[in-house]
């Protein structure tokens, strides 16, 4: 007799029920009086005999029912071993740790205030972190020419604007030269209150991208401070407008604070009839116990996401996380990762020139590895081996789950934040993976749809 397939999920609809298989994307819509799953045991019973053989045979050709239990596992393989060694394609470059600004979330300040140093880097600190990015992606001659991206981070970049100016003539010079490929993106995240008319046209002029961190409107933008205690809001959105007439391409970088959670709505209409953002990435705060969160913020977050997404793509409008997750969900193939540090894809380059896996640990250096003087080799360190396995499909939990083949597996730092190991879920980012599949699949969420069985 025919089984069900670990990877086959029931959620109710109203009066039907949806099946869907995690992996393959398959869908499948019974009525509910033809049909009845037991959350315990995975199993299934038909109940209306006159409709038996058209549903078997529809779960069968979608794959949701198999011969044995080794047929799941022989189809998780063959996704898993599609995840490749780790090859480097993005670089975050860390400038300076410092930053103008003091804000209420910021984990690099609020943290280790007595341990902080300023830290600065040089520009030919910079110079030979480029040459070992370089040397990272010509270990894979036929990878050299794809996509690559540099992100000058802090602190904030603009405090150390020599260097910046610098490396970013340096990176015209090596795209030129056919050093580093010609589609090499860059982007300077800014907290946009030192920009300077002469800055503007010079990125204006050198094709960079800039990502303002904007957290909504004034009373969303209330934890963004100086050190006085002065909200930066007028000046930043003052710098924003001059960037925007500038021609600059602009990604807003929101991260979702309890404030903006609270102003939502406005926010909303802030980015998009003031502002006139194109495109746009909402930030669950992580769990790095900084800022109180309220208990429900992970489910208000997650119907935020979906919520704004609705109204910002009716604008034209791209939202990053919900865009990744529809892109996955439409061409019907499971997302290995979310993010460039699972797969061991990045590195972080510290003020000193030392490289780490992922840029949020550059306060304590955790899981950074080696530094720009030596001869690293990513697939040989156990830090990027353990990070290029890290994804959904190799965690248990993850496999039980309906969005196992939506997902990419959240954050990581988040994931070792909450339960000091990689390999449980990202339970802030599961809400959201959960809350999007089942506005997928509904297209109208609504108190009647929930998930019948499975882990969540
Ligand atoms: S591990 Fe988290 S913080 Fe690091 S790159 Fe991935 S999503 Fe970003
Ligand atoms: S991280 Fe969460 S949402 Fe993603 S597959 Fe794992 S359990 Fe599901």
């Amino acid at each position: 007799m025919a089984l069900l397939s670990q990877f086959c999920h029931p959620f109710i609809k109203g009066e039907n029920l949806i099946l869907f298989h995690s992996l393959l994307f398959n869908q499948l819509t019974i009525s509910s009086k033809d049909i009845i799953f037991s959350e315990k045991e995975g199993t299934f019973q038909i109940t209306n005999p006159k409709n038996a053989d058209a549903i078997l045979q529809e779960m069968s050709q979608k794959k949701m029912l198999i011969e044995s239990p080794e047929q799941d596992q022989v189809l998780l393989d063959s996704f898993i071993i599609q995840i490749e060694k780790p090859y480097i394609s993005t670089a975050y470059f860390f400038l300076t740790n410092d930053c103008n600004l003091a804000c209420k979330y910021c984990f690099e300040k609020q943290s280790v205030p007595d341990l902080f140093r300023k830290e600065i880097m040089s520009l030919s600190i910079f110079g030979r972190g480029l040459e070992f990015f370089i040397r990272l992606i010509n270990r894979d001659p036929k990878k050299f020419a794809q996509k690559k991206t540099l992100i000058f981070y802090g602190g904030e970049p603009l405090q150390n604007k020599k260097v910046l100016f610098g490396a970013i003539n340096k990176i015209n010079e090596f795209k030129q030269n056919g050093l580093l490929p010609a589609n090499t993106h860059v982007i300077v995240v800014t907290n946009g209150t030192l920009l300077k008319k002469d800055d503007i046209e010079f990125f204006a002029k050198n094709n960079i991208t800039l990502t303002f961190s904007i957290d909504g409107n004034r009373a969303a933008c209330s934890n963004r401070v100086f050190p006085t205690g002065q909200e930066i809001f007028d000046l930043l959105t003052e710098k924003y407008s001059l960037c925007k007439q500038a021609g600059i391409n602009i990604n807003v970088a929101c991260t979702l604070t309890p404030q903006t959670l609270e102003n939502s709505e406005s926010s909303l209409d802030f980015f998009i009839r003031e502002l006139k953002i194109s495109n746009i990435g909402f930030n669950a705060i992580l769990d790095n116990g900084i800022i109180e969160i309220p208990d429900n913020y992970d489910q208000v977050a997650a119907d935020f996401i979906v919520k704004a997404w609705k109204k910002l793509s009716k604008n034209n409008i791209t939202e990053s996380r919900m865009g990744r997750r529809l892109q996955v969900f439409n061409r019907k193939k499971p997302c290995i990762f979310d993010c460039n540090a699972q797969g061991g894809r990045q590195i972080a380059i510290a003020p000193g020139g030392e490289v780490g896996i992922c840029h949020e640990h550059i306060a304590d250096r955790k899981h950074f590895v080696t530094n720009i003087s030596e001869d690293f080799v990513p697939e040989e360190n156990p830090v990027f081996l353990e990070w290029m396995n890290r994804s959904p499909l190799n965690i248990k939990k993850c496999q039980a789950c309906p969005a196992l083949g939506l997902c990419g597996g959240g954050c990581v730092i988040n994931t070792e934040n909450t339960h000091q190991t990689i390999w449980e879920p990202d339970v802030r980012f599961c809400t959201q993976t959960l809350t999007i599949l089942k506005f997928l699949l509904s297209n109208s969420p609504s108190k009647d749809f929930f998930l019948l069985s499975g882990n969540q």
